[in-house]
């Protein structure tokens, strides 16, 4: 690891989220450093999405900074942070079901492009720009289901797409929401493999229930409960930490 000369790709620092009286993200302050898998886990409620979205500008913050590559995202909303190469959170729901699995990319590479979709037909005639797409759904193990519409591929191929269309974006960070929820062992293996290559081309701030994968890949784990971080390091000072057992990895902690 890097940490003692890099600066950081990412750094949060004191962060607040409240609604109402609940105080979702109380004083969060983490960092994510080039080519690593720094995780976030947590119970449920703990606020590990509320994060993700402060990050991403899908929520403001109520207090505190986040600064990518040196630059303060105050004030920056959603697109601007994604243009900034702040990568957004996969979600099942951002996929046109009806579209193929080709089309769903070319949209990200419209989107990144910078043209509306309005011309949507004609940039599905732009040669390289559907070169681009399918290199994507290769990268994926998805190329063989390029025409298939979304709504016809298995759950864990959709987050395979998920993953196609965020590269596409190719953005300087990952933020990752539960990225092998609903997945089977096999899915969650592939995309495991995935995922630590991945690591290479950007940082990657995963939020994931999933301790095998969790283990096997972070560099480095936050433990968030009730908004606050209780531990930050490595996976085996984390596994042996008597607090976050005793928060959350309880009995099933290996
Ligand atoms: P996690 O992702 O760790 O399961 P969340 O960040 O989704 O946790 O939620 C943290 C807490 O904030 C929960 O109690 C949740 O109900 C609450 N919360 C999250 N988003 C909202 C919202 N938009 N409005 C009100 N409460 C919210
Ligand atoms: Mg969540």
């Amino acid at each position: 690891m890097t940490e003692d000369t890099a600066l950081p790709v990412l750094s949060i620092k004191n962060l607040y989220k409240s609604f109402g009286a609940l105080k979702a993200t109380d004083d969060v302050t983490l960092e994510l450093y080039p080519g690593e898998i720094h995780a976030l886990i947590g119970p449920n409620g703990a606020g590990k999405s509320t994060l993700i979205k402060q990050i991403s500008g899908d929520y403001q913050s109520d207090n505190g900074s986040i600064h990518f590559f040196g630059q303060d995202m105050a004030g920056m909303g959603v697109a601007e942070r994604a243009r900034a190469g702040l990568g957004r959170t996969f979600q099942v729901s951002s996929l046109a079901l009806e579209f193929s699995a080709l089309r769903n990319v070319m949209l990200a590479v419209q989107s990144k492009a910078g043209s509306s979709f309005r011309f949507f037909k004609s940039v599905m005639n732009d040669k390289r720009l559907l070169d681009q797409a399918r290199v994507m759904l290769a990268k994926v193990g998805l190329e063989d289901r390029a025409d298939i519409p979304a709504a016809e591929l298995s759950h864990g191929e959709r987050r395979q797409l998920e993953i196609a269309i965020a590269l596409a974006l190719d953005p300087k960070v990952f933020l990752l929401d539960e990225p092998m929820a609903g997945m089977g062992p096999e899915g969650s293996k592939n995309l495991t493999n995935f995922l630590d290559g991945l690591r290479k081309q950007a940082p990657i701030l995963l939020v994931e229930h999933d301790m095998d994968a969790v283990f096997s890949l972070a560099d480095r784990i936050s433990v968030l409960v009730y908004g606050r971080i209780i531990a930050s390091g490595t996976v085996d000072e984390i596994r042996g930490h008597p607090a976050v057992r005793e928060a959350y990895l309880g009995g099933e902690a290996t």
